[in-house]
């Protein structure tokens, strides 16, 4: 009798390319790149070795985790493109990247960031509101970072020009245990 064997979750991260102002955003960073390989799931990201992005990789790799990195070829010297990952991909340019990186991604996760995570969670969060796909988001609210980012989306709603359900579409998380639960559930 053959037994079907689930590949592991795929989490895709997305988060700033330097480190913030605050170490409690590179500590996250790596307790989420530790808690991804300690539960046998699996890193899709940016495929950088700087800021956020580098710490989540170097921790998910230094726990033995696996590591899916895509990066686009003109960003392999500004983000120090990691090519020691288990799978490391260079696309042709950034619409590629985020591409490669969504179709193999199960969940998707938003550390504090800048404009290019922004760019990131809306794509998603768009793709979702018009229905593309059914991924869980998950922003993950450091020291409450993203607050604005929610009065944003609040205000935008309440002025009519977004429904009441956008906010349903992603949900906002402020630590790394509630967010190992959010995303363990996903297969449970
Ligand atoms: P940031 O949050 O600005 O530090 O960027 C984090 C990551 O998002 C980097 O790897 C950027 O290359 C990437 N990114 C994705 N889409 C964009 C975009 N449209 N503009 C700038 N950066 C982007």
């Amino acid at each position: 009798m053959s037994q079907s064997v689930q590949s592991p979750l795929s989490v895709c991260v997305y988060c700033g390319a330097r480190e913030g102002g605050k170490p409690a955003y590179m500590a996250a960073a790596t307790d989420l790149g530790r808690v991804i390989a300690d539960e046998g799931w699996r890193l899709v990201y940016g495929a950088g070795d700087v800021g956020l992005m580098g710490a989540v990789a170097r921790a998910t790799q230094a726990a033995g985790g696996d590591t899916f990195g895509v990066i686009p070829v003109h960003l392999m010297n500004m983000e120090v493109g990691k090519r020691d990952l288990t799978s490391f991909v260079v696309t042709e340019n950034m619409h590629e990247r985020k591409k490669v990186m969504f179709m193999n991604s199960d969940a998707i996760v938003v550390l504090p960031g800048g404009a290019g995570s922004l760019d990131e969670f809306f794509e998603v969060l768009t793709w979702k509101q018009i229905g593309l796909h059914d991924k869980p988001i998950f922003l993950l609210s450091i020291d409450d970072y993203w607050a604005p980012l929610n009065a944003l989306i609040e205000h935008i709603i309440a002025q009519g020009f977004a429904a009441d359900t956008t906010a349903q579409l992603y949900k906002t998380i402020s630590s790394i245990e509630a967010l190992t639960e959010a995303l363990r559930a996903i297969r449970t």
